[in-house]
């Protein structure tokens, strides 16, 4: 939820940190907006929700959880961080997360349009280094929550598809709403393509 809306009151070439990214928008859960996870925000405005931003943003509409999420990229530079650097922004990591003290985790949400991205961007080192600092990771993958709390285990999950796995053996999603939320649209069933 960062500062993305921004764009929408401040156009494109707004200072937000966020750029053109609404990811947190679409991928997270709002209990205030009753926005499942995957279901993109009603209040985003502009093409895919991408291009555009927060339709509500500064007004009373706009829940309290959005004003004070933002994730680790935002975080690192918003406070202008030394590490800032290390973290690649969610659009280039095909994923964004964030530190959930309460958990002693590090959250992640892996963009479920590209879910293989984030396995060969600079997140990675900084997941290595937070399982060996003692905290677990949280990743949600394509409707899927996995838990990592071994390096042994992380390297699995980066070298296997094991979300692909799961959906190939019919194994249900923990996430519900992403089928409900990912399903094609009639039209784009209908778009008379070959394979079945
Ligand atoms: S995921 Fe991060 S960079 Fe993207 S909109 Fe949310 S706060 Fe901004
Ligand atoms: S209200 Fe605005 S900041 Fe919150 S999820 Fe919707 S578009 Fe994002």
């Amino acid at each position: 939820m960062g500062e993305a809306k921004r764009k929408a009151t401040r156009g494109a070439t707004g200072a937000s940190p966020c750029g053109t990214c609404t990811m947190c928008c679409t991928l997270s859960h709002i209990v205030a907006l009753d926005k499942p996870m995957y279901r993109p925000c009603r209040h985003l405005v502009g093409g895919d929700g991408r291009a555009g931003g927060c339709g509500v943003f500064g007004g009373p509409e706009r829940p309290e959880a959005c004003s004070a999420y933002e994730c680790a990229y935002h975080t690192a530079h918003r406070t202008a961080h030394p590490d800032r650097r290390r973290i690649p922004h969610p659009l280039d990591a095909g994923a964004y997360f964030h530190k959930d003290p309460i958990e002693n985790a590090i959250v992640v949400f892996v963009d479920p349009d590209r879910p293989l991205l984030w396995k060969s961007s600079a997140i990675v080192p900084i997941l290595r280094n937070a399982l060996a600092g003692g905290l677990a990771l949280v990743i949600f993958d394509r409707g899927r929550r996995m838990t990592v709390r071994a390096s042994g285990h992380l390297d699995e999950i980066l070298q296997r598809d094991y979300v692909a796995f799961a959906d190939a053996q019919g194994i249900p999603r923990e996430i519900a709403s992403y089928e409900a939320e990912r399903r094609p649209q009639p039209s784009a069933v209908s778009s008379g393509s070959a394979i079945p």
